[in-house]
């Protein structure tokens, strides 16, 4: 990590009575980076990212921003804009003036703030729709006149709160494509909240995961989804099979907690001589590709997703479930 990240947060808690929405979280975000904050609901995501901004002052710990202490310092004397998931956009002024709203504060002459709501609009690919009301615009357009708006003082640091949550999901998807040519394009550090695994794992350089209030795992993408912490974020983060102490050393020969991809599950047929795990098919999805079949072995079910058309199961459900040693993910547990 760089000597001076863009954010910093050092044992930082934030107490609402007695809930601890935030536990003691340490984090530090590099300049440039798309930076991720994934967890289930109430798990502090949107907490950490208002204390960030300044909306939030943490009960204790310390926040810095490009090192300097953050303590005290008001929102907007903060190098960091924030994109609302309502947009907040004001609908009796035209799209130009929402854009531009922060230059009308700083009193910039008329001109000039059409020439930059212009070209800020021109960034998130909606030349010419100054002179539009927010009503009139889709969904998608409302999210990129937010963008607008956020990018136009070009701040070092933007902060979204599930920006896309809005949207349907082909939009969703289009929006993480442009959110992410964006940032490029911009080269400004995204902070972006989300409880959604895929857009995590598709748009950001690291993920940190939240639960209850604390940070459980910072890493790449690839490397919180092959090698999880623990049970939580291997169950958050993809779908994986859980595998109780117990069960792998049974079929490993080590008692600890393991994961298991469904991806990398296969199902034949039972009846092989070779000592295998032998069960029974108790649902069974078609998801275009793929198919994911449930099997309920001797005391715990799992999933895997096979390529769909390779395998069918006899009448009877039963079935022989086999997977590489490797293929285990040791992890302690449960947390
Ligand atoms: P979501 O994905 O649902 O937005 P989140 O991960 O962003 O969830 P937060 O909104 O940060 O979670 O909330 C974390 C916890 O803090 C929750 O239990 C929430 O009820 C509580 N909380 C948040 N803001 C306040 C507040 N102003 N007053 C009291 N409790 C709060």
């Amino acid at each position: 990590m760089s000597e001076r990240p863009a954010v910093s947060l050092s044992r930082v808690s934030r107490h609402f009575g007695l809930t601890r929405a935030m536990d003691e979280v340490d984090l530090e975000i590099a300049e440039g980076e798309f930076f991720a904050m994934l967890g289930p609901s109430g798990s502090g995501k949107t907490t950490c990212l208002r204390v960030i901004a300044g909306f939030e002052q943490p009960t204790s710990g310390e926040v810095r921003i490009f090192g300097e202490n953050a303590t005290g310092v008001p929102p907007y004397r903060r190098n960091v804009n924030t994109v609302f998931q309502d947009y907040a956009l004001f609908p009796h002024m035209n799209v130009a003036d929402n854009v531009a709203y922060s230059l009308m504060l700083r009193k910039v002459p008329k001109a000039e703030r059409a020439r930059q709501a212009e070209e800020a609009l021109e960034m998130v690919r909606l030349p010419g729709y100054g002179a539009r009301r927010p009503a009139e615009l889709s969904g998608g357009q409302r999210q990129r006149v937010a963008l607008a708006r956020a990018i136009i003082n070009r701040p070092k640091v933007l902060l979204l709160d599930e920006p896309l949550g809005a949207l349907d999901l082909k939009l969703r998807e289009n929006m993480q494509e442009e959110l992410k040519s964006l940032q490029r394009r911009l080269g400004i550090t995204f902070v972006f909240v989300t409880h959604d695994q895929s857009e995590a794992l598709s748009m950001a350089d690291r993920i940190a995961v939240f639960n209850a209030g604390k940070v459980i795992q910072v890493g790449a993408p690839e490397e919180v989804y092959r090698r999880p912490a623990s049970p939580f974020v291997a169950d958050f983060v993809g779908s994986s099979n859980i595998l109780p102490p117990d069960f792998v050393e049974a079929v490993a020969g080590e008692k600890r907690w393991a994961s298991l991809r469904p991806e990398q599950v296969r199902v034949t047929e039972p009846g092989d001589a070779n000592p295998r795990l032998v069960g029974r098919v108790t649902a069974q999805s078609y998801l275009g590709a793929t198919t994911r079949f449930a099997v309920a072995l001797d005391g715990i079910a799992l999933h895997a997703i096979v390529p769909a058309g390779s395998f069918q199961p006899a009448d009877d459900g039963r079935v022989a479930i086999a997977f590489d040693r490797s293929a285990l993910h040791f992890m302690d547990g449960p947390a």
